[in-house]
C-alpha cells in the first residue's frame, strides 16, 4: 500500500503542563518549561528526553514539542521539529517571524543537525539552547550528527540570535537519568 500521509501528535499529557494564557519573561524561564517537557516525556515513556517551546513576542507559548521519533517511527519527530511544525501550523506560515516578530525558540539541548538545518527555514529570531551536543553525546547513546564549524555563525549570518547554555544543569541532568536508566530506549 502506498502511504500517501503522516500524522504525528504530542502526547496527552502535554496539555497539562502548557497553558497559553501564561508569560514566560526572560530566558531562564523559557528554557525551563523546554527541560520540564523533556523530562516529562521520559517520565511518561512517551518519547525521548527533549523538549522544544516556541514562544511569540508576549512571550507566550505559540506552540510546544517533544521528541516522538520512536512512538511515530519517524526519525524526524524530534522536538524542535513537532515544535516547529504546529507552530506553522498555528500561524498558518511556514516562516514563524513574517506573522508574529521575535519568535524564540528554547530547547532542552543543541539542536542536532536536522533541527539545525530546520531552524534555518523556520523564520525565528532567537535561539535558547539548555544542554550542549556534547553533554547530549556524553550522557546519552544519541549521535548529534555533523554541524558546520561556526554553526552559530551561521545562524546570526541568518538574523538568529543563539544563546547557549541556559539552565544546562538541570537540562544535563535529565539528559542523566534517561542515559542511566535500563528502561525503554527512546
Ligand atoms: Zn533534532
Amino acid at each position: 500500500m502506498l502511504y500517501a500521509q503522516v500524522h504525528l501528535t504530542l502526547p496527552a499529557w502535554i496539555h497539562d503542563q502548557i497553558d497559553l494564557a501564561q508569560r514566560y519573561p526572560g530566558d531562564e524561564a523559557k528554557v525551563a518549561l523546554a527541560i520540564a517537557l523533556s523530562r516529562s516525556n521520559v517520565e511518561h515513556a512517551s518519547g525521548g528526553p527533549f523538549g522544544a517551546v516556541v514562544f511569540g513576542p508576549d512571550d507566550k507559548v505559540i506552540a510546544a514539542g517533544v521528541n516522538r521519533v520512536m512512538p511515530h517511527t519517524t526519525s524526524l519527530a524530534h522536538a524542535e521539529n513537532m515544535a516547529y511544525m504546529l507552530a506553522q501550523q498555528r500561524l498558518q506560515t511556514p516562516r514563524l517571524n513574517e506573522a508574529l516578530s521575535p519568535i524564540t525558540l528554547a530547547t532542552s539541548s543543541q539542536p542536532c543537525c536536522q533541527c539545525y538545518g530546520a531552524t534555518i527555514w523556520a523564520g525565528i529570531d532567537r535561539l535558547l539552547i539548555g544542554a550542549s551536543a556534547a553533554d547530549v553525546e556524553e550522557l546519552t547513546p544519541f549521535d548529534e550528527g555533523p554541524l558546520p564549524t561556526d554553526w552559530v555563525g551561521e545562524l546570526n549570518k541568518r538574523g538568529i540570535e543563539v544563546v547557549q547554555g541556559v539552565n544546562r544543569e538541570d537540562a544535563r541532568a535529565v539528559l542523566r537519568s534517561y542515559g542511566d536508566g535500563d528502561g525503554a530506549r527512546y
